[in-house]
């Protein structure tokens, strides 16, 4: 048995021989020259002149053993649908995707942009256009027009797909009305719409010449046989955007080989599935976490995935964990906010089915608070691993990885560096490493492992000064996270290098604030920003969601509970990090991905503009911490 730590070490030391050894999990059409090329920094190419696909690799070559395995199931409590497409029936499904494709033009390199909801032609049209050598970008179903023509323009696409709707707590929400309207914004529309009608927008206006109907299309390909389209590894193989939480998002482009071998490897080495098994990840395909655990990493590795359309909590908050039982799902992966949502829900339902076949629970997105994870391992009765990683990477950077090794975990931390990944802490004026338990940036020394972002799509320039030069000493890629590791070596992610709070000199992470914070009972989420403050630089303001909102209900309650928040932080973290205030809000403002606006909630504090909110959930939220500031 190898330990983590001397599989890490050997990853470090010896790339090239680790990534090779790693490269045997996949099909390549022809060998590559080289595992690792880095003659250009920060640039690492990977398995460069190796031909490869990844619908090949995640589809094709299963057929053969597996074709009569359920690769796919689709489920809809929206709709009420379920349906299960084996390797086989899958494999057709994609080849007559991909025919149509072909005949609309498409060809290797072309971008296609795909703004669906979660169905299963969602999952069918990526792995076309990389069957066919195309590059996706898969738009978030959430988002508004301008936000889709601004990845339209950005990506220049050949063709669209989209649908007539989605559906979200038994609403339709009109999808292609959104993209007529992005389409006239846009300066680079496509001159072709392809459109999955699933029949709930009875009013969709279509353009004659423009808008044509896949199942119309389809007709003619049922049997289509179309040959996968081999790569040269470095090829795009996808375009997709970070979330957008400090900024304008950044339009990651994503390689063909390196990405597959990460993904291959993690599913054994992190994740310790086996194919066969069965993987329920209840993100949405528009955001990394979907692209890899919900499309690609599942069937590469010859298992079952689910597509799971729907909310949490409907028809009520025990969906996930019966689609657990009937499913036999093994290994589940979801996110701190949707654990939160539950959190606010009878907790009878976590224990009312049968999860003897869940091996592990990953949560990945945001700050797992200790609170949180514990509320839901001890619930479950199974390991709950946090994971750490970013669109950028497209794979976990800081995990417990079981596969390798059994380590012991501890609440809060996402555990240690994955193999790969040379991560250090620097000091963020020095560029210096920081010692145990000192604050640090979370960087990592190139070259980057592969799977991690090959640039910044058509900016070259846009990803070294992105990642690359936050230290003018030496040139790291920075992923803008404040972290520390303690003494046993665990590390613990503290909040966004823009978000510490500098009260009297005192450096604090908002995260350690909010941790504090979250461990009164009463409450289910809070953000904590820093507010200009003349006497001490900044001080904490704490918005807080209780989880029992008639607490709160009078303002001698409010004031009570505030009070005993504040003792709470305290009690945990002295009264250095004691909040000034602490708000109550029914909402907070997140992005769609569910990510924390702090920078918006720090802007309207302090009574400036809140920036970019292309990307945010509900404006309502927005609006609550306006009047709580209001209110005083
Ligand atoms: P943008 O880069 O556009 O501002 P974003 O950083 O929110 O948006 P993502 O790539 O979706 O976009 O999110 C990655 C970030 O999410 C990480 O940098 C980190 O701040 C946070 N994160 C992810 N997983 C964890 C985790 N397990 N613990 C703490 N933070 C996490
Ligand atoms: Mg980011």
């Amino acid at each position: 048995m190898t330990t983590y730590k001397e599989f890490h070490r050997h990853s470090i030391e010896s790339p090239e021989q680790f990534w090779g050894e790693q490269a045997k999990l996949v099909e390549w059409q022809e060998p590559y020259t080289r595992v690792l090329d880095y003659s250009r920094p920060p640039f690492s190419k990977w398995f460069g002149g190796g031909k490869t696909n990844l619908c090949h690799n995640a589809i094709d070559r299963h057929v053969a053993a597996r074709g009569k395995q359920t690769a796919l199931i689709y489920i809809s409590t929206e709709t009420g649908e379920e349906k299960r497409y084996t390797y086989k029936q899958l494999h057709q499904e994609v080849c007559s995707f991909a025919a149509v494709l072909q005949e609309l033009g498409v060809k290797r390199g072309d971008r296609v942009i795909i703004y669906m909801p979660m169905i299963a032609e969602a999952l069918f049209a990526m792995y076309a256009c990389v069957r066919l050598g195309a590059v996706h970008s898969v738009v978030f179903g959430g988002f508004a027009a301008a936000s889709l023509a601004a990845r339209i323009d950005d990506a220049k696409p050949k063709l669209m797909i989209t649908s007539d709707a989605g559906m979200r707590g038994g609403k339709a929400i009109p999808y292609k009305h959104l993209v007529d309207e992005a389409l006239k914004l846009a300066e680079h529309a496509p001159k072709k719409v392809l459109i999955v009608n699933r029949g709930l927008d009875r009013e969709m206006a279509l353009v004659h010449g423009r808008d044509l109907d896949y199942a119309e299309l389809k007709k003619a390909h049922l049997k289509a046989d179309v040959p996968v389209v081999w790569v040269e590894s470095g090829e795009p193989s996808y375009i997709l955007y970070t979330s957008g939480t400090t900024g304008k998002p950044k339009g990651v482009q994503r390689d063909t080989g390196g990405y597959l071998v990460a993904l291959a490897a993690s599913m054994k080495h992190i994740y310790g599935a086996q194919p066969g098994e069965t993987m329920f990840t209840t993100s949405d395909i528009g955001w990394v976490v979907g692209h890899s655990y919900i499309v690609y990493a599942p069937l590469i590795h010859g298992m079952t995935t689910i597509l799971y359309e729907g909310l949490p909590i409907r028809p009520d908050a025990g969906i996930w964990w019966k689609i657990v039982q009937e499913h036999k799902v093994s290994t589940m992966f979801s996110s701190p906010t949707a654990i939160r949502v539950l959190k606010k829900q009878d907790p009878a339902y976590l224990s009312k089915y049968d999860l003897s076949s869940l091996r592990y629970l990953f949560l990945a997105g945001e700050p797992l608070d200790e609170p949180t994870a514990r509320w839901i391992q001890d619930a479950l009765q199974r390991p709950v691993i946090d994971h750490y990683w970013q669109t950028e990477t497209g794979w976990p950077l800081l995990s417990a990885m079981p596969g390798i090794e059994d380590t012991a975990r501890k609440f809060g931390s996402p555990s240690f560096p994955v193999y790969g990944y040379n991560v250090k802490l620097l000091k963020d004026d020095t560029a210096e490493e920081v010692g145990a338990n000192e604050k640090g940036v979370v960087a990592v020394l190139p070259p980057l492992p592969p799977g991690c972002l090959s640039t910044v799509w058509g900016d070259d320039e846009r990803f070294v000064k992105t990642y690359f030069s936050f230290f003018p000493q030496r040139q790291v890629y920075t992923t803008f996270d404040w972290g520390i590791r303690d003494q046993d070596g665990y590390y613990f992610i503290l909040g966004r290098t823009d978000d510490v709070i500098n009260v009297a000199g005192h450096r604090l992470g908002t995260r350690e604030i909010e941790e504090a914070v979250q461990s009164h009972a009463a409450i289910a989420e809070v953000a904590v920003v820093g507010v200009a403050d003349q006497l001490k630089g900044q001080v904490p303001v704490a918005f807080a969601v209780v989880k029992d909102p008639s607490k709160v209900a009078s303002a001698a309650q409010q004031s009570a509970m505030e009070k005993e928040v504040m003792d709470a932080v305290d009690h945990q973290l002295g009264a250095i990090g004691r909040p000034a205030r602490v708000h109550f809000v029914t909402l907070l403002p997140k992005t769609r991905s569910g990510k924390l606006l702090r920078r918006s909630i720090q802007a309207l504090v302090e009574g400036r503009d809140p920036g970019d909110l292309t990307t945010i959930e509900d404006p309502a939220a927005l609006e609550q911490i306006s009047s709580a500031v209001k209110r005083g």
